[in-house]
């Protein structure tokens, strides 16, 4: 009993221990992970993550660039922005650019569009701010 659990344990080691699948790197990997710490970017499912939070970084300096004709509306910064109000609702800009971590002036162009399109609507505080709340809330 002991023996083959000693035999198991080492085979189960020898089959997870691989060697990073980045050329001209041999460091092994842990728990049997295809990449090391130092290219687990290489991973096809994280690149397609960090190719989605690239691009939402690309559109965000579009918008803030030229406003809100650069908003992807499939993009992930605006049904971010939907699911936020749909969640909680009301919410003034000043506000939402703190909660969503986008600067206003790149919020205010996602608002704009999406109140073009008639996702939002648009209103104002007795003290003069913007506020944003989905459409089907009036
Ligand atoms: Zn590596």
């Amino acid at each position: 009993m002991f023996p083959k659990m000693v035999e198991r344990a080492q085979s189960a080691n020898t089959s997870h221990t691989r060697s990073c699948q980045m050329e001209s790197c041999n460091h092994p990997t842990r728990e049997g992970k295809p990449y090391c710490p130092d290219h687990v970017d290489a991973h096809p499912y994280v690149q397609s993550i960090l190719d989605t939070l690239a691009a939402r970084q690309a559109e965000e300096e579009r918008v803030r660039a030229v406003g809100s004709r650069a908003v992807d509306l499939e993009g992930l910064t605006a049904k971010e922005l939907v699911l936020h109000l749909s969640l909680h609702g009301a919410r003034t800009v000043e506000r939402l650019s703190r909660e969503l971590q986008l600067e206003v002036d790149v919020l205010r162009g996602y608002v704009h569009r999406l109140s073009e399109e008639g996702t939002v609507a648009i209103g104002r505080t007795n003290r003069g701010s913007t506020i944003v709340r989905l459409a089907e809330d009036e």
